[in-house]
């Protein structure tokens, strides 16, 4: 893997940047970008949504990794299971009731939902009352509810970034 193998010798983490990706298997976060150790700090969570311990690890990455860190990265990808049960419950609330009761399942759903909103609002104005009539309708919501959570999500660490006082950090 590229380790050194120096007996009593513990790295020091440089990251360059600060990754917060869905946990799908699919998503291969250094590969993809063509890293490998010690350059990405990864936040891996299903729907990449920004919860307490998510949030808590970027901050304390953008705390104590601050030397090397230049950018923050919210990676959203196509056909994500969590995007599609978050569309898919707001479409048609009555069949999805499992996860209603399933508190695991909500909490990452529940994340999701203003992202769900803004591009169901956003597909509406852009394309009639009656785009949820068109039979690729709910694969359009998805994508675009994808891409609209990436978004909320950088929006948010763009915040916490300035919060933090810290200077030229970029957030995509
Ligand atoms: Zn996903």
């Amino acid at each position: 893997m590229g380790l050194p193998v120096l007996p009593r010798v513990v790295l020091t983490q440089s990251p360059f940047a600060v990754v917060v990706s869905c946990a799908d298997a699919r998503v291969n976060v250094e590969r993809l970008f063509g890293q490998s150790f010690n350059s990405m700090f990864i936040v891996r969570i299903a729907g990449n949504v920004l919860g307490t311990e998510c949030l808590g690890s970027v901050d304390y990455a953008l705390k104590h990794l601050a030397e090397s860190l230049k950018l923050v990265v919210v990676l959203g990808h196509s056909q994500c299971g969590v995007v599609t049960a978050a569309v898919d419950s707001y479409l048609t609330p009555h069949d999805f009731g499992e996860i209603a009761f399933t508190h695991p399942l909500r909490s990452l759903v529940d994340r999701m939902q203003i992202a769900v909103r803004i591009s169901a609002t956003t597909l509406q104005s852009q394309f009639g009352n009656d785009v949820s009539e068109h039979p690729n309708y709910r694969a359009a919501d998805v994508e675009a509810s994808g891409f609209m959570n990436a978004a909320v999500t950088s929006f948010d660490l763009a915040r916490e970034v300035e919060n933090l006082h810290i200077a030229g950090m970029k957030v995509v």
